[in-house]
Parts: structure tokens; sequence; C-alpha cells
């Protein structure tokens, strides 16, 4: 679906900024691929919902057949469909928590 045109606001309650952010992770069940999406949210906002993400696909049971990638971040741009969103690796490492630093 190409996204609206539209402003989209950060999903956070209270939070009046434009959402930046989408944190999304592939889904496939060998057909069709998709992006899950976990939130849409702010520069401000990201770490939140990024561990949010990341804990609902910990919980997330998928069927035989199907997979499920790590979360990841993705800008969000006006106009463009999910399949071509830029993914943000280095803000994903940078949000991925001291344990990974400390290792
Ligand atoms: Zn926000």
């Amino acid at each position: 679906m190409p996204m609206p045109s539209y402003p989209i606001y950060c999903y956070t309650d209270e939070c009046k900024n434009l959402a930046q952010y989408k944190i999304a992770a592939r889904w496939s069940d060998g057909v069709v691929s998709e992006l899950k999406t976990y939130g849409l949210c702010c520069e401000d906002c990201l770490a939140t919902w990024f561990a949010r993400g990341r804990e609902s696909h910990r919980k997330c049971r998928l069927i035989p057949g199907e997979t499920l990638e790590e979360p990841g971040i993705y800008r969000l741009e006006r106009g463009q469909r999910d399949q071509t969103l830029t993914r943000v690796a280095e803000l994903e490492s940078g949000l991925s928590g001291p344990k990974a630093k400390a290792e």
C-alpha cells in the first residue's frame, strides 16, 4: 500500500511530532511477503517503539512455512511504498542496547 499523502503522526500518546520512522519486520508465508508494522514514530520515540517491536517479535508465533525477520527501522518517506522504504541499519545497531555493545 502506498503511504497516504497526509501527515502521519507519531503513535505515542501525547506526542505531537510527525512520524519519521516505521518499525517493521518483513514477514512471509513463502508466497506473499509484506512488512509487518509495529509502529510509526518520531526520532524522540524511536528507542521506545523499536524496543516494543522487538518485544512483539519475540512473542509472535508463526505457523509452519511462515518467516518473520527481526524488526528493523525504516525511514518514512511520503508517497513511498513499503517495498521501497530505506532501512536505517545504523540506528538499529545504536538501539540494540548495552548488552550488544558490551560483547
Ligand atoms: Zn514521538
